[in-house]
């Protein structure tokens, strides 16, 4: 007799009786069945002999009161059906991690969901389970999402970069198998019945589920607690975990890394990873979404002439730009491809803007040519437009 064939098979069904069936139902329906399907009756008729097989295990269980009861708290307590301890023993929404929970031969969640029961049945139903009364459930539990934070140069931000990230969260303690009991054996939290969660009835036909106060929602409830985590269950546990943050990411935003947060319990899936990302200022380039943008000075007569810039970019060979004739100061220009990694692979621009620089500490050569050039244009006001257009208003 295994755990499965206890979750899986339905003995009631098989001998066609309601599940509060009493002892004498019981015994009337396997006879009835057992004369229709004896082999002695059904010569060479594989089916019916099967069946019969069937029938005389159903009633080796439902006939024993004690492996009646085995039986019900097991189908109470994994569902009917819900739990399929496959080879996998992920199958269903429900994976008991018995390894974790008994301290017994580390199957994990992944693995060994099913050997961690091989031949401790008896042990099972008949100590832990059985004090929980009927419609016990153990329900699997998530983890804890996490938030952290992290600070990138600007660099990294811009390219994406693998960050080592400290972290701390509830994992189950290590003293006692998250069981919170010092032998390892909890009992299911009677106030709850191992639901974790106990209903309030509203008056009105409806009613409200609360975490269960007696076992903090765990359903669990440690005879003799662990000294280490005082019968919780759990630690703390920190880690160090590389996290990728992606490429393009910016100052304040928040990134989720699903399934990176805490450890879930019983099966339950692993909580999620927020990391709140911090960008350092870079000295010479800004970002404005997938564009990096740089101020260049140029000086006045590259403006007035036009010429050729050199420009840096960020972690790449300087770009030159060509600056035409009678540039504005402010004036914005857009060196392609230049800018920050997007999602696709592609690149933004860089955004260059002019900055107009006023020469100082002329040397007497250039006041000369300044002075001649001064003269040059004696006859333009620059503030002649000004002026007319204060007048106009
Ligand atoms: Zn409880
Ligand atoms: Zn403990």
């Amino acid at each position: 007799m295994s755990t499965k064939d206890f979750v899986e098979k339905d003995y009631y069904k098989v001998l066609g009786v309601p599940k509060d069936a009493t002892d004498a139902e019981i015994k009337k329906a396997y006879r009835k069945l057992a004369r229709e399907f004896h082999p002695d009756a059904n010569k060479g008729d594989d089916k019916a002999e099967e069946r019969f097989k069937e029938i005389s295990e159903a009633n080796d269980i439902l006939g024993d009161s004690k492996k009646r009861k085995e039986y019900d708290e097991a189908r109470a307590l994994f569902g009917n059906g819900g739990f399929r301890a496959g080879p996998g023993g992920a199958g269903g929404n429900f994976n008991f991690d018995l390894g974790d929970l008994f301290g017994g031969a580390q199957g994990g969640g992944q693995g060994g969901g099913a050997g961690g029961f091989g031949g401790g049945l008896g042990d099972v139903f008949g100590g832990l389970f059985n004090r929980g009364g009927t419609g016990t459930r153990v329900q699997p539990r998530r983890g804890q999402d996490i938030e952290s934070e992290v600070t990138l140069s600007f660099t990294e931000a811009v390219d994406g970069a693998t960050v080592p990230l400290r972290m701390s969260s509830q994992a189950p303690c290590k003293a006692c198998s998250g069981t919170g009991d010092k032998n390892g054996t909890p009992r299911v939290c009677p106030t709850c019945l191992g639901t974790g969660q106990v209903s309030r009835g509203t008056g009105g036909g409806f009613s409200l589920t609360d975490p269960c106060v007696d076992c903090k929602g765990r359903g669990l409830i440690a005879q003799d607690p662990c000294d280490v985590c005082k019968g919780s269950g759990r630690a703390k546990s920190s880690r160090t975990m590389q996290v990728r943050i992606p490429a393009g990411v910016s100052d304040g935003q928040r990134i989720r890394l699903r399934g990176k947060g805490g450890p879930g319990e019983r099966g339950g899936p692993a909580g999620d990873l927020y990391v709140v990302v911090h960008v350092d200022a870079h000295p010479v380039f800004g970002r404005r979404g997938d564009n990096l943008t740089v101020t260049v000075p140029v000086d006045f007569t590259e403006a007035a002439l036009g010429g050729e810039v050199k420009v840096p970019t960020l972690g790449g060979p300087p770009v030159t730009l060509k600056l035409p004739a009678g540039t504005p100061n402010g004036r914005t220009m857009r060196a392609r491809g230049k800018g920050a990694v997007r999602k696709d692979g592609t690149r933004g621009d860089l955004l260059v803007t002019v900055e107009v620089t006023v020469p100082t500490g002329l040397s007497d050569a250039a006041r000369d040519a300044l002075e001649a050039y001064r003269k040059a244009t004696a006859g333009q006001d620059p503030r002649a437009e000004l002026f007319q257009a204060a007048k106009g208003a």
